[in-house]
């Protein structure tokens, strides 16, 4: 383990830029029309508004935004922007919760809304292919009739992009289980800064020629290069699956039932936690007649085969009683279980409705420490006067504390700053991380230092220069 030499956290450096940049030059617009004709590139400010956020917190505007359909296209479209050093930011649906898709040094942005094909779905060798404006959701029907499934399910997954999902390397509740976006891209194409075209990986589950350069691009940001086409490992639907919702009198119990649940050898494929603030404001919105007195919550799935799953439940229920579960409930049919994940993927809208801004983080901890960083982050929110829930894929440690708040008010913004620099120290003082699935983006560079030493935030700079030296792919990120 290299040593980690903490640095003072700086101040946040990210500003929204309002204003309308430039357009790109009146030479340089036709050679790129050319290449996408007309109707594929916008560059009027009503158009370009709407390419300047995601669901972060900062706005910054592009100069274009150009809808390619082959990598070809987008070759030529980086060979012309390397050429004239202007920035290329990738877009998929702009759900990124970290500001990673936005162009804050302005630019093009390439947006791969028309690169939404399925190109082979192969169950006999277990794989699909897609294009990466592919949205996760349209992967998993087109697999639904051969009997299989593509894991990583993000809270996003209705509108989230293939693309989005190997850019910030996705998870979701299922992930623990069954593994994040990165376990599951056996290979891709890509479009360097250079315009050349690259492809990794292949179609095998078992490939170990040469670097693992897909696995290196997924979590990348569209940092290293534009990707083009995707190579999924697809899995077997599992027999049956259960799901329990459960509910304790204090989060202590709660969090402690999942890591002794997990350290006795359980690997549930969701475990998901939810503190009474949270469990209320699904409860108003969805009305799931959930117990509104509980202070901690858990929606617990377990799947496979029938009689494995029934000896899981056993255990896992006698666990839950040994932490002082009060209810624990089953789901009883199909629609009731999907009505409580229906709820549960929508905590975070229900979270936007409170205040005109919501800040999702998502630190991550080892199991064990799950009760301690809850315990944290309650008091520090409590210490700045903030409401906070914490919503968590609690079972590979990976919480959501949630924060809303004004922007507009400057001194609950600066609590908010305030609570996320200590909720972010608290989680590296418990040997935590940054980020389970959100990404680094714009929100948490800063924080990177907490996590890693300089010779390693170095390496990863060496690195991106050596495939985009001269940074025109999604400048200002975490490199
Ligand atoms: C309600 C809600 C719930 C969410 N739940 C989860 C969750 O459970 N788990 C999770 O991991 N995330 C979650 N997210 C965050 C977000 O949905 C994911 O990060 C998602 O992967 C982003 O996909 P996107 O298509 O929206 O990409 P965008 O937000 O458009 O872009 C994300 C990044 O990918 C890059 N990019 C996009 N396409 C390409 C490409 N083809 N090649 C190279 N780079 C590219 C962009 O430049 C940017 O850096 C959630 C977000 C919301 C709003």
């Amino acid at each position: 383990m290299p040593q980690i030499k903490k640095k003072p956290i700086k101040d946040n450096p990210i500003k929204d830029s309002h204003g309308t940049p430039d357009p790109i030059p009146a030479a340089i617009r036709k050679q790129l029309i050319k290449i996408v004709t007309e109707k594929r590139y916008l560059d009027k400010k009503e158009e370009l508004a709407c390419y300047a956020y995601d669901a972060f917190l900062v706005e910054a505007m592009p100069q274009a935004v150009i809808f390619p359909e082959t990598a070809e296209d987008i070759s030529e479209i980086l060979k012309i922007a390397s050429r004239h050093k202007i920035p290329v930011t990738g877009r998929g649906a702009g759900t990124s919760i970290c500001g990673a898709p936005i162009p804050i040094h302005n630019g093009i942005v390439i947006c791969f809304s028309k690169m939404d094909k399925i190109i082979e779905v192969n169950t006999r060798d277990r794989y699909i292919i897609v294009q990466p404006g592919v949205i996760n959701a349209a992967v998993q029907k087109a697999l639904a009739p051969f009997g299989f499934f593509y894991p990583p399910d993000p809270g996003s997954m209705s509108t989230s992009t293939i693309g989005g999902n190997i850019a910030q390397n996705a998870g979701g509740p299922r992930c623990l289980k069954y593994g994040v976006t990165m376990d599951y891209v056996l290979g891709m194409e890509a479009v360097l800064a250079t315009g050349e075209i690259v492809t990794f990986g292949s179609k095998n589950v078992k490939d170990v020629t040469g670097y693992k350069l897909s696995s290196l691009f997924c979590g990348s940001e569209g940092t290293l290069g534009l990707v083009t086409r995707a190579i999924l490992k697809v899995v077997p639907q599992p027999e049956t699956a259960r799901t329990l919702m459960v509910t304790f009198k204090n989060l202590d119990d709660t969090a402690k039932a999942v890591s002794d649940i997990i350290g006795s050898g359980i690997l549930p494929t969701a475990m998901e936690l939810m503190d009474k603030f949270t469990l209320n404001a699904i409860e108003d919105s969805f009305g799931l007649g959930l117990d509104r007195k509980a202070e901690g919550s858990l929606l617990i799935e377990i799947d496979g085969v029938k009689e494995a799953c029934e000896r899981e439940m056993v255990k896992i229920i006698k666990k839950l009683k040994e932490n002082n579960a009060v209810h624990i409930q089953e789901s009883a049919n199909d629609a009731d279980r999907e009505r409580l994940w229906t709820a549960r993927r929508s905590a975070y809208g229900v979270f936007a409705k409170m205040a005109p801004d919501i800040i999702s983080e998502d630190v991550t901890v080892p199991v064990s420490q799950v009760p301690e960083m809850i315990r944290r982050i309650k008091q520090i929110a409590k210490n700045q006067g903030l409401r906070v829930g914490v919503l968590a894929h609690a079972g590979d440690g990976n919480m959501h504390p949630m924060i809303p708040a004004d922007k507009s008010n400057k001194d609950e913004w600066a609590r908010v700053e305030k609570a996320f620099d200590e909720i972010f120290a608290a989680a590296a003082a418990l040997g935590g991380t940054l980020s389970g699935e959100h990404g680094i983006g714009l929100a948490k560079a800063r924080y990177l230092p907490l996590v890693m030493n300089q010779d390693s935030i170095h390496l990863m700079t060496r690195i991106k220069q050596a495939i985009d030296p001269d940074n025109i792919l999604n400048p200002g990120k975490f490199v």
